[in-house]
């Protein structure tokens, strides 16, 4: 029997596991461990909750988790409850599928004001998650600046220009949802440092900010390449252009209250503010070998509120080597160390979308069937880590109680909504019947 603990039940977590269950079958046991009681990372906590169509996916990791090798342990961290080396002397392979949870660091002078966050905590906030449930960000007054071109800024930007009656369906938390609605903010800047042929934003993403139903979206003509050389684009960013075309064509319709303008070519230098941020001081660029220079031209866009969606890194595990300027662990395609692997965005960086995770779940399990005996080499696996937990003292959750956490959830929903979420561990416990 093969015994395979897999660290994060987000896509990257459970594609790895489905691949493992295709290629061993019976002979594989596989342990899926999750600091949160409740599973599938990125799907719960990162997607938008105006997208419910993307979350549907965890119905397929639920069908992996509910066959007989595969089980689910929450509220284990990696690196405190246990570590990874005592996991190592478990299982035959640990793969690390812990994602990039945490923000990457600004680096601008005043990024330490109030209300400047960066977007692993804005976005974890309004999906519920309990590390940011207590964020409070101030939505009062002003206007918002969203520094980065990529799909995570488009988000941010839509959720802060939505209106209460947009987020039928989503499963958006009920506090942020009530924050959201007593927004008394008149806009949002998305800046971008360099131009609109180096957006990371995908079509249908911006295409959604044409319908919505208090904001207009805005580009400065001016900021366009000529239309001719559009031809050069790949599909998919051309179409992005002309989405970005369309939104600098019309005037702005008068009776959109609230505006979602592009500032291309401008690079945030500095926050600015007594205690609170008050503006975002920004210097023009210009492309220069596909990088963004300086031209020394600065200038200041008001900010009551600034959110960077500049990417995001892997939190480092005690004894786990780690590359700290690529933000991920040390890996070769997948492999750490004998017996120790990391895949999806802890192997690779955040990039790709959800689907992009199930290649890399297959190929690291590829990897792993080269490098191990066939059979496994006899280790413990489930039964070791039962008797590791209770010398420990741990508790750990189950799928079952995830299932008792999620109908709960449902039956809390508001109307309309799929459910709403429990923002903090004890309450998730609670509903599971453990307290
Ligand atoms: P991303 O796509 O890498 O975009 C990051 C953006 O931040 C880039 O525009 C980058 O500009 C900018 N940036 C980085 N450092 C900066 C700095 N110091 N100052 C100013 N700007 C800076 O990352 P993401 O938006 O976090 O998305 C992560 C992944 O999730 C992506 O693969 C994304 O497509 C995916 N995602 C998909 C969806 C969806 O499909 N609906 C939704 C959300 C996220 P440069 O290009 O100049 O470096």
């Amino acid at each position: 029997m093969l015994h395979l603990a897999i660290v994060g039940s987000g896509p990257a977590g459970y594609y790895t596991a489905e691949a493992a269950q295709k290629l061993w079958g019976e002979h594989v046991r596989i342990d899926i461990i999750d600091r949160l009681p409740v599973p599938y990372g990125l799907i719960r906590s990162g997607v938008a909750p105006d997208h419910q169509s993307i979350k549907g996916v965890a119905r397929r990791y639920e069908a992996v988790a509910l066959t007989d090798n595969v089980r689910f342990i929450g509220r284990v961290s990696v690196g405190s409850d246990v570590s990874v080396a005592e996991l190592q002397g478990i299982y035959d392979a640990v793969v690390l599928a812990t994602g990039a949870p945490a923000d990457r660091a600004l680096g601008l002078p005043g990024q330490e004001l109030a209300n400047v966050f960066g977007s692993a905590a804005f976005v974890g906030w309004y999906n519920g998650h309990p590390q940011f449930a207590g964020l409070a960000p101030d939505l009062t007054r002003g206007r918002a600046v969203v520094i980065g071109n990529g799909n995570v800024a488009l988000d941010v930007a839509r959720i802060l220009a939505k209106q209460p009656a947009e987020f039928v369906g989503a499963d958006i938390v009920g506090g942020a949802l009530e924050a959201l609605g007593a927004s008394g903010l008149d806009g949002v800047t998305i800046l971008g440092r360099r131009g609109p042929y180096q957006i990371a934003m995908t079509p249908k993403e911006l295409g959604e900010l044409a319908h919505l139903s208090r904001a207009a979206p805005r580009v400065d003509p001016e900021d366009l390449p000529p239309v001719a050389d559009d031809a050069t684009l790949d599909p998919g960013l051309r179409k992005s252009i002309q989405i970005l075309r369309s939104f600098a064509a019309p005037p702005a319709p008068p009776a959109c209250p609230f505006d979602l303008t592009f500032d291309f070519f401008a690079a945030p230098r500095a926050l600015i503010g007594h205690g609170r941020v008050e503006a975002v001081e920004v210097e023009r660029t210009r492309i220069v070998d596909g990088r963004a220079m300086g031209t020394g031209d600065i200038y200041r866009i008001p900010a009551s509120i600034v959110i960077a969606a500049i990417g995001y890194q892997t939190t480092p595990i005690a004894g786990v080597p780690f590359d700290t300027a690529a933000g991920r662990f040390a890996n070769d395609e997948g492999r750490i160390a004998p017996g120790l692997y990391c895949v999806g965005w802890a192997r690779r960086g955040p990039s790709g979308t959800i689907g992009t995770n199930r290649p890399d779940g297959f190929a690291i399990v590829d990897k792993i069937a080269a490098d191990l005996p066939a059979g496994g080499s006899g280790k413990s696996g489930r039964a070791g880590f039962e008797a590791l937990a209770k010398a420990r003292g741990l508790d750990f959750g189950t799928f079952r109680d995830w299932q008792k956490i999620d109908e709960a959830e449902v039956a809390r929903a508001r109307q309309g909504a799929p459910r709403e979420k429990f923002v903090s561990i004890d309450a998730m416990v609670e509903a599971a019947g453990k307290k």
